[in-house]
């Protein structure tokens, strides 16, 4: 018998996302579309819809469900958007992001997953619409640039700029800063010209390698 998974899936939109304060329908719609017990390994999949990160292996995690929807929301995305991703991991956040914008780029530096990412979208993304890309993306990927929104799923000690610097304009990004034991999630918004920075919700992320990253 194949698991259904659709009660889980449910309960943790409702728990962990709409008593929490994720208000964004698109965003609701998206995480209970999306099947995250396809992402992790098959002996994880009891944990798929635990309220916290999950580790995948190669010393990497899937995100916790509020940090993935709490980053999405914050990109305030419509549906016809070129969106990157740094730090593609299992490829979760980027099928909840596939289902958001027209065009996903996620950029994953662990070859392993890489193999991973594309297999798990394949077998779950209707559209098609995600590129996993190998490669380090601490610098951005300027393939596809400019973006309407960046998601940088590890943690850096500053906003590293040659990512602000493939933002289109408007456009969005959201990045975890901070020093390794613990971040803040930084939301950038650029409009006409002009770049604004705000400091959101403590954060712990796994960091983000190479380039501007951590020395
Ligand atoms: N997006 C994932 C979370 C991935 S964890 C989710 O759906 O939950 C962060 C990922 O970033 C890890 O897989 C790690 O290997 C990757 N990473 C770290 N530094 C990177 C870099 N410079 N470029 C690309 N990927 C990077």
């Amino acid at each position: 018998m194949i698991p259904d998974w659709s009660a889980e899936r449910r309960e943790m939109v409702d728990r962990q996302l709409r008593r929490r304060g994720i208000s964004d329908k698109r965003v609701l719609h998206a995480m209970s579309e999306v099947p995250r017990e396809e992402f992790l390994p098959v002996e994880a999949r009891i944990l798929a819809y635990k309220d916290g990160p999950v580790d995948i292996g190669w010393g990497q995690t899937i995100s916790q469900p509020y940090m993935t929807a709490l980053m999405a929301q914050e990109l305030e995305l419509k549906g016809n958007e070129t969106v990157l991703e740094v730090g593609a991991g299992c490829g979760y956040a980027a099928a909840v992001l596939g289902a958001l914008a027209a065009r996903v780029v996620t950029v994953e530096i662990v070859p392993e997953l890489v193999d991973v990412a594309r297999a798990n979208l394949r077998r779950t993304c209707r559209d098609g619409n995600v590129l996993v890309v190998r490669g380090d993306g601490s610098m951005g990927y300027a393939g596809s640039a400019p973006y309407d929104a960046i998601s940088v799923a590890a943690a850096a000690p500053d906003i590293p700029m040659s990512l602000v610097g493939q933002l289109g304009d408007p456009a969005r990004a959201v990045i975890p800063v901070g020093s390794r034991e613990g971040q803040e999630l930084r939301v950038i918004r650029k409009r006409a010209g002009r770049i604004d920075f705000r400091t959101g919700v403590a954060c712990r992320f796994v960091p983000l390698r190479g380039g501007e990253g951590w020395h």
